[in-house]
Order: C-alpha cells, then sequence, then structure tokens
C-alpha cells in the first residue's frame, strides 16, 4: 500500500517513508491511497483475539512494506503486560453506555495507544528508508501527547525527543510528568503561549529548509509524533474494531449491527480513526464529535464554516483546547473526492486568514458520517458527578465532554444504537476538576494537587496510578521556558 500526500497527489511514499518523515515536503499530510476492506468474518474472528493480536490484523493491512512477524513484534512489545496491564482498551458498560478506555498505558491518557508503537514502527523504518541520521522527534504538546512521546521514545536508539508545552496549557500532574523525565534523549521546554503557538513553532521549524539543513549537518532528521505522522494515526484504527469485537463478544451486539461512537475531539486524530475504520468496513453508525468550549469543530461540521478567529478558552479539559485540529484534512481529502488543489487552497485560506468554508457537497459527505456537539466545564463536570452518583463510575473531564455530547445526542435525534464513549484520561491526571466535581469547589481548593488525588482516590474508590503517586517525590530535571520564537534556538541547545 502506498501513500500520498493530501497537497499533492502524485507524491506517493511507502508506510515506512511516510514515518520516518511525519510531513510531507510541501506541507500536506500522508493518507493511504485506500482503505483495506474487512469482511464481517474477519471482524467477527476478532472477537476470539487478544488486543494484541487485533491491532496486528489492522496494521498489517496498511503498513505492506513491514513484514507481518515485524508488525507482530511491534504489537507485543508496545501493548505487553507490563505496560498496559491484562488488556489495553477494555470495554466498560456504564448506565445505558459503552466506556472505551483507552488510559491504561505508562502516562495514563489514551496517546499511549499509539505512541508506545510509534518508536517500533519509527526505528524499524529508519533501517527500510536507510536513514543513518539521528530522527529529532519534535513535538508540541497540549499535556498529553508530551508525556507519552517522552515515555515512548525514551533512550530508543538513533532518537531524540523535544517536547514543546504551553506554559499555562497544561494540568500540574501533566506537567510535573514532563518535566520529572529521566533519559539520556529527552528534552523539554515551555513556551510562552497556549497550545496554537506552540503548535505553530512546531510546524514553522518543520517548514524551515535552512533549518533542516543546519540540523543535517549536526547529523539530525527532523520527525513529527503528533498525530499529523501516519504511524501515530493507524494504531489508533484498532481500536475501534476491538471495540466492536468486545460488543460481539459479550453478545451486546450482533455482527452487523451498526454502533455509534462519541469522541472526545481536540486535534481530530482520535476520531479520524474511527472514520478509517468505518471505511474498512466497521460498522459504524454515526460518529459523534465531541468539543469543550473551544467549539470549532461543532460549528464545522453544522455549518461546514471553518473559523479559528475566534477566543481561546482554556478549559477543564486542556488536551482540546484547540482551534486548529491538524487531522481535519486528512478528512477534508476523503469527503472532497480526494481533490488534493482544493485541500491546498482551503489550508491556504486557514493560514492567511484562519478560516475557509467548504463546498455543499463536502458539506454533505461530513454531515453523513459526522454528528458533533459540545459541553462547556459545568455541564462536563455535572456530568462527572452524575455518573458517579448514578453508575459509581468516575470518569476524566475530557471524557465527560464526551459523555455529556453523547446524552445530548440521544435525546436531539432518539438514534437508539448502541453507543460507545471514547475515555481518553485517567481521572487522575485531572484530580483538581474531579474532586471539584464531586465534591464542590470549597472541598478541592483547600487541597493542593495531589491532595486532591488522594481524596478522589477515597471518594471514588478507583485506584490511584503508582507512577502518578510517585509523581511529587521525583526530580525536576527540565526547567526552560521561552517565547515562541526562540523555539528554534532550544532545538539547536538540544541538538549539539
Ligand atoms: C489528545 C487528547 C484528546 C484529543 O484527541 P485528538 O486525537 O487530538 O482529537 C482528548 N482527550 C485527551 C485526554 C487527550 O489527551
Amino acid at each position: 500500500m502506498k501513500y500520498v500526500s493530501t497537497r499533492d497527489k502524485a507524491r506517493q511514499v511507502d508506510a515506512a517513508q511516510a514515518i520516518v518523515a511525519g510531513l510531507s515536503h510541501e506541507g500536506g499530510l500522508y493518507v493511504p491511497e485506500d482503505f483495506p476492506s474487512f469482511s464481517a468474518d474477519r471482524i467477527e474472528s476478532m472477537a476470539g483475539m487478544t488486543y494484541a493480536a487485533r491491532a496486528g490484523e489492522v496494521l498489517s493491512a496498511y503498513l505492506t512494506d513491514y513484514t507481518r512477524q515485524e508488525i507482530d513484534e511491534c504489537v507485543a512489545g508496545a501493548y505487553a503486560a507490563e505496560r498496559f496491564g491484562d488488556d489495553p482498551a477494555p470495554l466498560k458498560a456504564v448506565g445505558d453506555m459503552h466506556v472505551l478506555e483507552l488510559w491504561h498505558g505508562p502516562t495514563h491518557a489514551f496517546k499511549d495507544m499509539a505512541l508506545q508503537m510509534l518508536p517500533r514502527l519509527m526505528t524499524r523504518a529508519m533501517k527500510k528508508t536507510g536513514v543513518d541520521q539521528q530522527v529529532f522527534i519534535l513535538v508540541a504538546t497540549s499535556g498529553d501527547t508530551g508525556k507519552a512521546a517522552l515515555e515512548g521514545f525514551c533512550d530508543v536508539e538513533g532518537t531524540q525527543v523535544g517536547v514543546f508545552y504551553p506554559v499555562d496549557g497544561v494540568s500540574p500532574a501533566q506537567k510535573l510528568q514532563m518535566i520529572t523525565q529521566e533519559g539520556k534523549n529527552v528534552h523539554v521546554c515551555a513556551v510562552k503561549g497556549n497550545f496554537d503557538d506552540a503548535q505553530t513553532g512546531v510546524k514553522r521549524i518543520f517548514g524551515d529548509d535552512a533549518f533542516a539543513k543546519e540540523l543535517a549537518e549536526k547529523g539530525y532528521v527532523l520527525s513529527s509524533a503528533n498525530s499529523i505522522n501516519w504511524g501515530r494515526l493507524v494504531p489508533q484504527v484498532a481500536y475501534y474494531f476491538s471495540a466492536y469485537a468486545d460488543l460481539l463478544k459479550t453478545g451486546a451486539i450482533r455482527m452487523g449491527q451498526e454502533v455509534n461512537f462519541c469522541v472526545p475531539t481536540g486535534n481530530f486524530g482520535n476520531i479520524l480513526a474511527a472514520y478509517y475504520a468505518k471505511r474498512m468496513g466497521l460498522p459504524v453508525g454515526r460518529l459523534v464529535c465531541a468539543s469543550n468550549a473551544n467549539n470549532v469543530l461543532f460549528d464545522f461540521i453544522e455549518q461546514g464554516v471553518y473559523d479559528a478567529n475566534r477566543p481561546f478558552h482554556k478549559t477543564t479539559s486542556p488536551s482540546m483546547d484547540i482551534l486548529v485540529s491538524s487531522n481535519l484534512e486528512r478528512l477534508l481529502f476523503e469527503l472532497c473526492g480526494r481533490d488534493d488543489a482544493q485541500v491546498s487552497a482551503w489550508m491556504q485560506a486557514l493560514r492567511t486568514g484562519g478560516e475557509y468554508t467548504v463546498d455543499a457537497g463536502t458539506r454533505a459527505a461530513l454531515q453523513e458520517s459526522f454528528s458533533a456537539g459540545w459541553a462547556g466545564d459545568e455541564t462536563a463536570l455535572a456530568a462527572i458527578s452524575r455518573v458517579n452518583a448514578e453508575c459509581g463510575y468516575t470518569m476524566d473531564p475530557h471524557t465527560a465532554v464526551a459523555w455529556a455530547v453523547a446524552e445530548q445526542y440521544r435525546k436531539a435525534t432518539g438514534d437508539a444504537r448502541p453507543m460507545v464513549i471514547v475515555s481518553t484520561a485517567s481521572p487522575y491526571k485531572f484530580g483538581r476538576s474531579v474532586l471539584t466535581a464531586l465534591e464542590g469547589a470549597a472541598a478541592a481548593e483547600k487541597l493542593d494537587e495531589f491532595a486532591c488525588s488522594d481524596e478522589l482516590e477515597r471518594v471514588s474508590g478507583l485506584p490511584m496510578p503508582r507512577t502518578l503517586r510517585e509523581l511529587p517525590t521525583k526530580k525536576k530535571r527540565h526547567n526552560d521556558v521561552v517565547e515562541p520564537a526562540s523555539m528554534p534556538d532550544e532545538v539547536r541547545l538540544w541538538a549539539k
């Protein structure tokens, strides 16, 4: 299977090349030239497989320049019990919803599902493509990607990893997770500004040919671990198949029955993977895109106008505080009939004026698969409290946004198909917000971040992950803070 750029279809590469490069040279994103198709029998057979085996099925259909043995080694390493416990992606019945928990990996956010795979795919891709330089992974993070990338690439031979996070845009636990990271090849720096500033800074570095040349002379080639990298996206397709297989296994559905997914969305990687699963033949009904107060995607799905010129809100679901959702470009490419010139024009309009409007055909195609909703902080925190009281289940604020939106969707449409809520973080990554939801602001205000987590453990009965419990005692190793304009200089310091 070949991959083409969303901005230049004539540009064809293998999966390994797409994974090493991250972004196509002219700024486009790599997408598969077509979608592998899974028969009903093949999907049904996944019910009897482990998560790693299910992931192996999906990945081998896309990564055809990897041997099946290489893929099996990658999935066995990535989803090993010492990293993810017995089940990397358990599906839980909660009230009248199903919750797909994707946060049982080393950093307790769903980013681990992909970022434990990416370094394994990347090192093999480097061999395949004959890269003899070190790969320098640059990441802009709204909180969870950074730590998951650090954990995934830490001490991986032939790689360096550098993470930029917005100085006041991540939770205290997220920040501590990153600045205490150990490892010989890891670099972390705060950026004055919000996530979009950090992401724009990283994109600018990727687009700077002179800078690339400078790094090449030092022996480095830049790559990305953000969800624009195909190697980040493809592992995510697997868990939609896994959720469906688990519904079959427990008898909640029959083969062929359609299931809806509601996904708390930021950069549009997670929900795009669900769309790819649908295109491969997974019986998916609607994909419900859930946003927080940064509801640019809600407006886009409803109206076909993407307008990033709006106030940026800091919310209790910071990993979704995003106004420019990079992976939407991949969806647009599919929806507009793979018209690379059209996609380039929209992205150009977004870059220069902060907005674009899609044609009626593209909008209709969008609304054929996607619905959208959004929930502000109050609504999300109320959902945490209600679901805890009614079902004894504790959600993090991102998952709670999806829960609230799924309820709104059901109420508005009467759609009674089974609904899977994609749960993206452990409640302990956002202990203060979750405790505030459960016990009220007064209870949480008296406590520091870590006392909040202790109290949350007492109230929720959910065991706190050990690595999060140990955080306050760890040494702070990475304390740099820079203006966005100085990000290239920081990378120069790292790439000695
Ligand atoms: C990254 C993240 C999201 C958003 O996922 P996208 O793929 O960027 O849409 C949602 N929730 C949590 C906890 C995250 O870390």
